[in-house]
């Protein structure tokens, strides 16, 4: 089990295992955000925190939920607005410990435009 939080702590999430890769997507929200995906399967993954810590963005279809700290700004995953979107999630790496990613690979996704990998 590894352990992603916030800056300020009030949004801790564990997921069952270190991420094998990281997905750097270039589409309009993801590039603004910087972040970098590890998906999991989002029943083995528990999000903890107060429910006013937890501030949600939605947008076009509405299919995922990104959602970010109301305190400290930060992103912290992205989950599907209803269960038949899909049973995965994804969690922002940046906030796991560097040493915990370290080793995983970071692929390109070009989510802007054909959602191919790049690379
Ligand atoms: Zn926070």
């Amino acid at each position: 089990m590894i352990v992603a939080t916030c800056h300020c702590g009030a949004i801790r999430i564990e997921a069952p295992r270190r991420p094998r890769s990281l997905t750097d997507c270039n589409c309009s929200i993801c590039r603004r955000y910087g972040v970098l995906w590890a998906y999991y399967q989002a029943n083995t993954v528990r999000v903890h925190g107060a429910p006013k810590a937890l501030a949600g963005y939605v947008w076009g279809d509405k299919r995922i939920r990104f959602v970010r700290c109301a305190r400290c700004g930060c992103v912290t995953h992205w989950e599907a607005t209803q269960p038949a979107v899909t049973s995965r999630m994804g969690v922002n790496a940046r906030n796991f410990d560097p040493g915990d990613v370290s080793g995983a690979r970071i692929r390109r996704l070009d989510g802007a435009s054909t959602w191919k990998y790049l690379d």
